[in-house]
């Protein structure tokens, strides 16, 4: 049995073929990031352009690779939420067209449901119940992720998202967009310790978090603070590198203490975390050392499951086994859940 997922959120257009014991046969991803680069952020008129030109020949690219036909498929799912309505009609349109013509059953599936869902394809056991992180571009949220494939929000941030620290931060250093890979790169030549940026609700016995204060915090550092005397040096490569690393440094501290205080208030033993965030090199290094120390089993997806893809979609078996089938007149839900 075979699931085509559909994928266009955001500013990535993909496709994948999933088979019911979650075999990936393929998984395309078509970014938008060349489009984008210039503005320094997803442009959702451009984004949803983009997805009209591009959802055919991904999704034909999908099924080549998977070396299937269209009467092969047994369902059709597709990520209705959240995301940019214009980008996420696209996705829609063509899914419910696919499971018309074909008389087969449309899923609906939750991008972020699909993010923590990512950790579970690559193991053989089941891991929920479990404590869940989604870092991403537009989440920083915690979740009780149940064995029902149901997940309750217990954390989140107050502001801005992670990912979104990462891109903003990025263009206040000039780095190229989007900033998660760049600041990455340019801290491996940086001092983590350069800069002792605040750990923002790090030590708050609620489970929230704030970067917001932190991307100022790095502005000020970077090009001075409009109300201070003393202004800071010019921006080397080297305070450049400095500034990246100490940044990195503080989101990820932020991010696995919150996950270890998530763990303990809980009394879970499991802990994935999902999101574009966490294909982040340090986060994945600091979570590993954590989570052995405490006995805690850790699941990640592999980097290319943490960004933006269909395949993680194939939650959707789940949600055909419930007989939670959608109907044709099935709409798109664009804003965040919170
Ligand atoms: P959401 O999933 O919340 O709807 P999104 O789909 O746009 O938002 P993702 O594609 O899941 O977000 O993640 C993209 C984010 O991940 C971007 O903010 C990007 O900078 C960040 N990111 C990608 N790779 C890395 C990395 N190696 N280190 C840190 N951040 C990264
Ligand atoms: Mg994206
Ligand atoms: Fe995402």
């Amino acid at each position: 049995e075979y699931l085509l997922a559909i994928e266009s959120s955001c500013d990535e257009t993909a496709a994948a073929v999933i088979t019911r014991d979650m075999k990936i046969l393929s998984n395309i991803v078509s970014s938008q990031t060349d489009l984008h680069e210039k503005f320094g952020g997803v442009v959702p008129e451009i984004a949803s352009r983009a997805h009209l030109e591009r959802i055919l020949p991904v999704i034909d690219d999908a099924l080549q690779k998977a070396n299937l036909s269209l009467d092969q498929l047994t369902a059709i799912a597709v990520a209705t939420e959240p995301g940019l309505v214009g980008s996420l009609l696209i996705g829609l349109t063509a899914a419910k067209t696919l499971a018309m013509v074909l008389d087969i059953p449309l899923v609906a599936v939750n991008h972020i449901e699909g993010h923590l869902f990512a950790c579970q394809m690559q193991e053989t056991n089941p891991i929920f119940p479990a404590i869940g992180l989604v870092v991403s571009g537009g989440h920083t949220n915690l979740y009780h992720c149940l064995p029902t494939f149901e997940f309750e929000l217990i954390g989140a941030t107050i502001d801005d998202a992670a990912g979104e620290a990462f891109d903003k931060v990025a263009k206040i250093l000039g780095l190229p967009y989007p900033g998660g890979p760049s600041i990455e790169q340019t801290a491996v030549k940086g001092n983590p310790q350069a800069f002792p940026f605040p750990r923002t609700f790090l030590k708050d016995p609620e489970l929230r978090f704030s970067f917001s204060g932190l991307k100022t915090a790095v502005l000020y550092a970077a090009l001075g603070n409009p109300g201070a005397k003393k202004q800071p040096p010019p921006l080397t490569a080297e305070r450049i590198a400095d500034l990246a690393a100490s940044f990195q440094e503080t989101v990820v501290d932020v991010l696995v203490g919150k996950c270890q205080q998530a763990l303990m208030q809980f009394r879970h033993s499991t802990l994935c975390v999902g999101g574009g965030v966490a294909a982040n090199t340090l986060l994945r290094e600091r979570l590993t050392e954590m989570t052995n120390k405490a006995g805690i089993h850790l699941s990640m997806a592999p980097p290319d499951l943490c960004t933006d893809n269909a395949a993680m979609a194939a939650i959707a078996w789940h949600h055909l086994d419930q007989g939670r089938i959608a109907s044709l007149d099935l709409d798109v839900t664009p804003g965040l859940v919170r």
